[in-house]
């Protein structure tokens, strides 16, 4: 596994801070924004796990000289195709990551683009997003 597949803990990046969350458009749900968060966190955690091990078993199948040069080119497109996989959900749980920070320094719900307010709505949706739907075209 490459360095940018490192898994940090999502408690680490998510810390408290009373001060801002008072003065937040959501701040009366942070909580449940956190625990939303987690648990996506969680899931793509679950699925890198999933497709690694998936990698790591069509690596082994392409390897295996007693099976058939087909069956090898097979398992060597399986491997990658997992590995791709693996990466884009590692990439979705560091988006989730960067949402607990933005949480945790209070610049969670507030589009980076145009500083609004991002809806209730779309959070629930994407609670991972950073813009709102007019800066996300
Ligand atoms: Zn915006």
């Amino acid at each position: 596994m490459s360095a940018d597949l490192a898994i940090s803990s999502p408690d680490t990046a998510a810390g408290h801070n009373p001060a801002t969350e008072a003065r937040h458009p959501h701040s009366a749900a942070l909580a449940q924004w956190r625990a939303l968060l987690g648990f996506h966190w969680q899931e793509r955690l679950e699925r890198i796990t999933e497709f690694s091990l998936a990698y790591h078993d069509a690596e082994e199948a392409a390897a295996d000289v007693s099976s058939g040069r087909g069956e090898r080119l097979a398992a060597r497109r399986r491997a990658r195709a997992m590995l791709h996989r693996a990466v884009a959900e590692r990439r979705a749980l560091a988006e989730i990551e960067t949402a607990l920070s933005r949480l945790a320094t209070g610049r969670f719900g507030w589009c980076e683009q145009c500083g609004g307010v991002i809806a209730t709505t779309r959070l629930t949706e994407m609670p991972q997003t950073r813009y709102c739907p007019a800066c996300d075209r």
